[in-house]
C-alpha cells in the first residue's frame, strides 16, 4: 500500500525525522485555514498523488505571499497529473500539502528498501539528491552507495561512517546525518515498509537536515500488523479494477497488454503470463480467483477483468484442485451474460469436475472457445486479441 506524502511525513515525525511544518487541505477554505494556523507568509503547495515527478509536472508551486495560497490551492486541488509513473490514465489530486518553505543549501538522496538478491534491507544514498535516482543510476552509478543493514533496523557505526563519507557530511552535520539515517532505518523496519524514500533530504541554510519529500510503501502482507494505517488507504489513487479487487478480496494485477486473464493460483498465473508472451501476445491483467471461491466471487472477478477497457480477448486458465471447474464455469457465464460480452473468451479447464465445467461452457451460447491444453489456449487468445 502506498501512502501519501503527508501521511508518510506524519509517520517520519513520530520516528524523530525532521520535516518542514505542514498542513493538508482538500478545499480552498481548508488551505486558508492551514495558512492561518501555521502563520505562513509564504508556502510550498504540493499535490498529493501516488506518483513522483510532481515538480516537473507542475504539481509543486510556491506562494510568495499568503494571498497567493488560495489561488494556487484552487488550481492544484483536482489537478490531474500524467507522467511516465502514472500511466496514460493519470492520477487526480484530491488534496494539497501546504508547507513552510525551506531554504535549501544542498539536496541529498536517501532511501531504504529490501534488496531481494542479497535478502537484506539496504540504505541507498547519494549526495546528488533532487533528481531522479533512476537517471542517476544510469549516468553516474558510482555516485550511489548501497549499505546493507540489519533486520533490527539499526545501523552500525562503520555503516554510518560509510554513509557520511558518501554524502560529504562532516562534524555536526555527520552527527545529524547519522541520527537521520538511524531513524529512517528504524522507521522502515517498524512500519514493515517495502520502500521509504526521501528525495530530497535537504541541508537547510540553517544547517539542519530535513525530509523535504517522502514516499512510503507498506508491504500489503504486513498490513494486518498496522491497524493504525488502515485509513491511509486511498482508493482514488489506484485503478478502479484494483480498487474493486481489493473490495472483493481478490488478487488482481494490471498490466499493459490486451489479453485479460482469469487464473487460479499465483504459479499458474506466472505460467500463463509467460506463455502468452511466448506466443507473441501481452497480458492486460491477471486475476487470481483463489482457492475456495464461490460462483459469485468468480463472477465478480470476471467482471473486474472485463471492465478493463484494454481487454480484447480473455484467457481463462484454471486447474481445479480445491476449486471446482463447474463453479468457475457458472461464475464466468453469469458475469459474461450480465455484461453482454463482446470479446472472445478462451477457456482451458483441467481438474476437479472438468467435464461438467466444459459442458456448461459449451451449452452457454457465449462466444467461448475451449482449448485442450495451455499452449493451444494461449495461441487462440493471442490470435483473438490480434483480430480485435
Ligand atoms: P517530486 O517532484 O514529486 O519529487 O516533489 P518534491 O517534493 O521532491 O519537490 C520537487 C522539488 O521542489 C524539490 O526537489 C525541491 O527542489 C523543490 N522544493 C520543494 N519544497 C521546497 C522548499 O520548501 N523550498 C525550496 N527551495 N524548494 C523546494
Ligand atoms: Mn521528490
Amino acid at each position: 500500500m502506498n501512502l501519501h506524502e503527508f501521511q508518510a511525513k506524519k509517520i517520519l515525525r513520530q520516528f524523530g525525522i525532521p520535516v518542514p511544518e505542514f498542513g493538508v487541505a482538500s478545499s480552498v477554505e481548508e488551505a486558508k485555514q492551514v495558512a492561518a494556523s501555521l502563520h505562513l507568509k509564504e508556502a510550498v503547495l504540493k499535490i498529493q498523488v501516488h506518483a513522483g515527478g510532481r515538480g516537473k509536472a507542475g504539481g509543486v508551486k510556491f506562494a510568495k505571499t499568503v494571498e497567493e495560497i488560495p489561488g494556487i490551492a484552487r488550481a492544484l486541488i483536482g489537478m490531474k497529473m500524467v507522467n511516465e509513473q502514472t500511466g496514460l490514465a493519470g492520477v487526480v489530486a484530491r488534496q494539497v500539502l501546504i508547507s513552510r518553505p525551506v531554504d535549501i543549501e544542498k539536496e541529498f538522496y536517501l532511501s531504504a528498501l529490501i534488496d531481494r538478491n542479497q535478502a537484506t534491507p539496504v540504505l541507498i544514498a547519494s549526495a546528488e539528491g533532487g533528481m531522479e535516482i533512476e537517471e542517476l543510476a544510469r549516468t553516474s552509478p558510482e555516485k550511489i552507495v548501497t549499505i546493507p543493514f540489519s533486520f533490527e533496523g539499526k545501523l552500525r557505526s562503520y555503516q554510518l561512517l560509510r554513509l557520511a563519507k558518501c554524502m560529504g557530511w562532516k562534524g555536526e552535520l555527520a552527527k545529524k546525518g547519522a541520527q537521520f539515517a538511524q531513524a529512517l532505518a528504524k522507521c522502515f523496519i517498524e512500519t514493515d515498509a517495502s520502500l521509504l524514500e526521501i528525495n530530497p533530504c535537504v541541508l537547510t541554510k540553517g544547517g539542519d537536515l530535513v525530509a523535504l519529500d517522502a514516499k512510503l510503501a507498506i508491504d500489503d502482507n504486513a498490513l494486518y500488523r498496522h491497524p493504525e494505517l488502515s485509513d491511509c488507504y486511498d482508493p482514488t489513487q489506484v485503478s478502479s479494477q484494483e480498487a474493486m479487487a481489493k473490495e472483493a478480496d481478490l488478487a488482481y494485477i494490471a498490466m499493459q497488454g490486451d489479453i485479460g486473464c482469469g487464473v487460479k493460483g499465483a504459479g499458474l498465473a506466472m505460467a500463463t503470463m509467460d506463455i502468452i508472451q511466448y506466443f507473441g501476445g501481452a497480458p492486460a491483467n491477471f486475476l487470481d480467483v483463489g482457492g475456495g471461491a464461490t460462483k459469485e466471487k468468480v463472477a465478480e472477478g470476471f467482471r473486474i477483468v472485463l471492465s478493463d477497457q484494454k481487454v480484447r480477448a480473455v484467457l481463462i486458465n484454471i486447474f481445479g484442485g480445491i476449486m471446482n471447474c463447474a463453479t468457475i464455469a457458472e461464475g464466468v457465464i453469469h458475469a459474461a451474460k450480465e455484461q453482454k460480452i463482446a470479446v472472445p473468451i478462451i477457456v482451458r479447464l483441467e481438474g476437479t469436475n472438468v467435464e461438467e465445467g466444459k459442458r456448461l461452457f459449451q451449452g452457454s451460447h457465449l462466444k467461448i472457445q475451449t482449448a485442450d491444453d495451455l499452449a493451444q489456449a494461449a495461441q487462440l487468445a493471442v490470435q483473438a486479441a490480434k483480430r480485435g
